[in-house]
């Protein structure tokens, strides 16, 4: 096989897949560390979808009220609805102000308050004094931080002499027969070349699936490629099931508009004009966690109190906060509306619709970044040369609900703790050990299968939206074991409609319908180890909300799901324990309890 493409062979001590804020970090971590670097990615660099994040990225910075760390844990670990590991939450909340302050000597042009201080905003689920108050905890570039935090890191990566390959598309991991890892197989969209990148440690940083559904506010390249590639190794996904709802994505496009719209003043209403979530959260209204609010309005539209002529959507208003403020604090999305819904925010509300926005799920991690197995439901093993960090992992931080402003903090956060546990693992210089060729043929026969399918009769964009269909239908905000059922039955169809996909162009160079239908791939993949593990969870937790189980069960489901790919439509489940210690005394293990706002 290999004959048939010749192979351009690299040898590095880490290799990053992936360049949004997650794999940029840790990128930045490595070569600093003196580690020979390559970072591989689809996109250019400051493309990736963390461009998109508006909102900000949290810290209990202080500076707009008193704040602490412990009281970001506590709101973590309850949006989590104490699916996440404690330990882990333990070391993010804690590491987080000076995650920020770090971005801010890089160059991140932080908003300032009067004083000149890191301006902070408030958003859903934080809170002051365990619960008390409302948290100002986001810190925002306006409504630009995710690409303000790229470019800047974009610039530190260079600085320190990481090597970048732009627009390659890694396609499989170089695996030996025990299971480890040792590199990954990529080609170079531009050129057409395939080439093979043979690494100490591959650090998976691809970011999450969110265009599985139908209706995402993630970018078109949001497909999951490192969970696709890791579940083709063999290894298990975790917490699949676990797929957040953003309340306000703009109705028809998909296209989100922040929460920090609400965090500045803005709300939601419904077709009687009524502000429903005084309702639902009579404490946080607006600014309750995404999934409370997700369901709210959900309700509220299968109740017929929707707006519009199909009484499908409701309302965000922001016009009451001035143009100033709107201005000043959501210049970006103001823009947004208008182009997407066509909407002056100064003068008429928003249309939404909760929408497909974030994968708590991915591959299973340590807080150090490695990945690890548990076969037996109770002991990790980790697995050795693969470490993913951002989020196509699962550290779990996150948990069943991850909180706004979560996320940009946990690719920073632990972008550099991977990159420090690489630092201890790894000598600059060591040899690369010798491995079969197996795992390479087979991932070359993949490609040059799926290359020369040009006898299918299905498109992939037609299989792709049979997926996107079942999984928007049957795996969506509300959950019951009929649609659940009927889901896995629809989408086992779809995944096996996959052996007639037809890709007409056999070219190399620019392939974007070959480079879809790897995607598409890698989509299929984890749509089946989402729904599998969705049907198989008997109770609601988080964004997984159950009608037929409506209730949490502490019990019987206080335990991560990880899911194998057994087979084309198999999938094996297990558990792992969920982590219910701290790292030491500065803060205790919060105890479970009912989860209102
Ligand atoms: C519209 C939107 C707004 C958001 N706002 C916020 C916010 O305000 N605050 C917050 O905390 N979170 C926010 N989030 C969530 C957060 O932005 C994301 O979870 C986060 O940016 C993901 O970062 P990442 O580095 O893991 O992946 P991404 O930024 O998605 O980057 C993935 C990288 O992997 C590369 N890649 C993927 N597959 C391959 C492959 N096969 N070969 C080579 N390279 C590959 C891509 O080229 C890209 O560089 C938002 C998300 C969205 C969609």
């Amino acid at each position: 096989m290999s004959a048939a493409y010749p192979i351009v062979h690299h040898e590095y001590d880490v290799v990053v897949v992936g360049a949004g804020g997650a794999g940029l970090r840790a990128t930045v971590g490595l070569a600093q560390a003196g580690l020979k670097t390559a970072n591989l990615t689809k996109v250019f660099p400051t493309r990736s979808h963390t461009v998109a994040a508006q909102g900000g990225i949290s810290a209990a910075l202080g500076n707009m009220g008193q704040d602490d760390w412990r009281w970001h844990m506590y709101d973590t670990v309850k949006g989590s609805d104490w699916l996440g590991d404690q330990d882990a939450i333990q070391y993010m909340c804690r590491e987080a102000p000076a995650a920020v302050i770090e971005l801010e000597h890089w160059g991140v042009p932080f908003s300032r308050t009067g004083e000149g201080k890191i301006y902070q905003r408030p958003f859903g689920g934080m809170t002051t004094n365990y619960g008390q108050g409302t948290a100002q905890r986001t810190c925002a570039a306006a409504d630009r931080t995710g690409h303000a935090m790229l470019h800047s890191m974009y610039q530190q990566s260079l600085k320190n002499h990481a090597e970048f390959f732009i627009e390659y598309f890694a396609l499989d991991l170089l695996t030996d027969a025990d299971g480890s890892i040792h590199g990954v197989l990529a080609w170079d969209l531009s050129t057409g070349e395939l080439h093979r990148f043979r690494a100490k440690m591959v650090i998976l940083a691809t970011g999450g699936y969110g265009r599985a559904y139908f209706s995402a506010t993630s970018a078109h390249t949001c497909t999951g490629d490192g969970g696709g590639m890791a579940l083709r190794a063999g290894i298990a996904l975790q917490d699949m099931e676990f797929v957040q709802f953003h309340p306000t994505g703009i109705y028809g496009s998909g296209c989100l508009i922040t929460e920090g719209a609400r965090g500045e003043g803005g709300y939601l209403t419904n077709s009687k004009g009524e502000r429903y979530m005084e309702r639902y959260a009579p404490n946080a209204k607006d600014l309750a966690s995404r999934d409370v609010v997700s369901r709210a309005s959900t309700i509220e539209i299968r109740e017929g109190r929707g707006v519009g002529e199909h009484a499908d959507h409701v309302h965000l208003h922001l016009e009451h906060l001035g143009p100033e403020v709107l201005h000043k604090r959501l210049p970006g999305i103001s823009e947004t509306a208008k182009i997407f819904a066509g909407v002056d925010v100064t003068k008429e509300p928003i249309p939404v619709l909760p929408t497909v926005h974030y994968n708590m799920g991915g591959i299973p991690c340590n807080f150090h970044g490695e990945t690890v197995s548990c076969t037996d439901g109770k002991t990790d093993v980790v697995i050795p040369g693969l470490m993913a960090v951002g989020e196509a992992a699962c550290v779990s931080v996150h948990g069943a609900n991850r909180l706004g402003s979560n996320s940009l903090l946990d690719l920073v956060v632990f972008g550099r703790a991977a990159a420090h546990r690489c630092a201890e693992l790894i000598k600059p210089g060591d040899r690369h050990k010798t491995i079969s060729n197996e795992s390479e043929e087979k991932a070359l026969a993949r490609f040059d299968k799926l290359r020369h399918a040009k006898n299918g009769t299905l498109t992939t964009a037609k299989v792709r939206l049979d997926m996107q269909r079942t999984m928007q239908n049957h795996a969506a905000v509300f959950r019951t074991s009929k649609s659940l059922d009927e889901g896995v039955i629809k989408l086992k169809k779809d995944v096996e409609s996959f052996r007639d996909v037809k890709v007409a162009d056999s070219s190399l160079v620019w392939n974007s319908d070959l480079m879809e239908t790897l995607e598409l791939d890698n989509l299929l993949g984890q749509a089946l180890v989402t729904i599998t593990s969705a049907q198989n969870r008997k109770e609601s937790r988080g964004a997984h909300a159950h009608e037929d189980f409506p209730e949490r069960d502490d019990h019987e489901w206080m335990k991560h799901s990880i899911a194998w790919r057994t087979g084309e439509t198999d999938v094996k489940l297990g558990y792992r324990p969920v982590h219910t210690w701290t790292l030491d005394d500065e803060m205790k293990y919060v105890e479970p309890k009912k989860r209102t706002y």
